[in-house]
């Protein structure tokens, strides 16, 4: 199989190429239904996860697509590479590999990076029995962000707005404030929910029947628009005690938003804090992959778009069809050369991950 073949056009083929490279391995998946949802076409939607290794495994590495739904392209690519390869057959003595393929598969299906409630799933990984994490500049941007129309004046008044809010504030400062999530406007952008969504749900019942009683836990979850063209930034996420494992496992290529090293804005929520909670005897080690396709401000700029119609236009209108078109390109570059950027990249990094697993005792 071609490299770009490993690489799907939308989420019913990639889930069909996922089942069908564990079946010509002989592997049993577990597929998990969202029955509050529905495909764009219809189709139901599953979170599928597929064990290699042994079923005692103390060490475990967690390899996930689609946390962003739209994002999963690149994800479940690697994925199924890793699968059609046959490249986990020779794993490390006690250590087994967990795909999860799907975590958010409604926005993988209607090419959005949140789910079927608006709400970005990293983002919604918190106590919500606690009081929830505030970011008051959001509200500054919100009516920006959202106006009545997607042409014209209202359009034109926002656009102003924003460019001014960049002008004065800079553009780090109105990134941190659109992406670092809220929990307030439900119609919003990078909106983390008011209670536990179903992939939160659901991830956690998964992580504790495969790693309950782990002792070393790694997560590798895939994503796409931030950075250059094809980059991989390792992202560290959860505890700062484990950041230098990271580093000593990935290299000095490993950033950290909260030492500001990384393209992205700091963020509550993410979805390896529900994977620890539910592997709470392992050490743990996780990392966000970030996948750049095209320029960050045209990245918010669709997801800008993408919120405006579903709150506000027309999905079959000319307009809607080229907005959903907007929002693939932000997140999957369909290019070969993309494609096999990501997949030398991916493959190389699960090498370091495996690698860096065997090191821990
Ligand atoms: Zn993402």
């Amino acid at each position: 199989m071609n490299i770009p073949d490993f690489f799907s056009a939308n989420y019913a083929e990639a889930r069909t190429k996922f089942l069908s490279a564990c079946e010509n391995r002989g592997l049993t998946v577990e597929s998990h239904l969202n029955d509050t949802a529905k495909g764009a076409n219809g189709e139901d939607l599953y979170m599928d996860v597929v064990r290699i290794g042994p079923k005692t495994a103390s060490k475990i590495l967690i390899l996930s697509s689609a946390t962003h739904g739209v994002e999963g392209f690149c994800g479940s690519g690697v994925q199924v590479g890793m699968l059609t390869e046959n490249m986990l057959t020779l794993l490390p003595d006690d250590t087994a590999v967990l795909m999860i393929h799907a975590i958010n598969p409604h926005g993988f299906s209607h090419l959005r990076r949140v789910n079927e409630d608006n709400v970005d799933l990293n983002r919604n990984f918190l106590d919500f029995d606690a009081p929830l994490p505030e970011n008051p500049d959001y509200a500054d941007v919100h009516h920006m962000l959202l106006p009545d129309d997607w042409e014209g004046t209202s359009f034109e008044a926002a656009q102003a707005k924003i460019d001014d809010y960049i002008e004065e504030k800079g553009l780090s400062i109105f990134q941190a404030a659109v992406t670092g999530g809220q929990h307030i406007h439900d119609d919003g952008l990078f909106f983390g929910g008011f209670g536990p969504s179903w992939t939160n749900k659901t991830l956690r019942a998964v992580v504790a029947i495969h790693a309950a009683d782990c002792k070393h836990l790694a997560m590798l979850d895939f994503h796409t628009g931030l950075g250059p063209y094809g980059y991989e930034e390792p992202i560290y996420v959860g505890d700062p005690a484990g950041l230098s494992r990271a580093l000593d496992w990935y290299g000095d290529d490993v950033t950290s938003p909260e030492a500001g090293t990384s393209s992205s804005a700091i963020v509550r929520g993410t979805i390896n804090y529900g994977i620890c909670e539910s592997a709470p005897k392992a050490s743990h080690t996780c990392v966000a992959l970030e996948y750049g396709t095209i320029p960050v401000l045209e990245v918010l700029e669709a997801l800008r778009a993408d919120n405006w119609l579903y709150i506000k236009g027309n999905l079959e209108s000319d307009q809607g069809k080229a907005i959903k078109k907007q929002v693939r390109d932000a997140f999957y570059c369909d290019a070969d050369d993309w494609k096999e950027m990501i997949w030398k990249r991916g493959i190389s990094v699960i090498g370091m991950g495996l690698a860096g697993l065997e090191k821990e005792t």
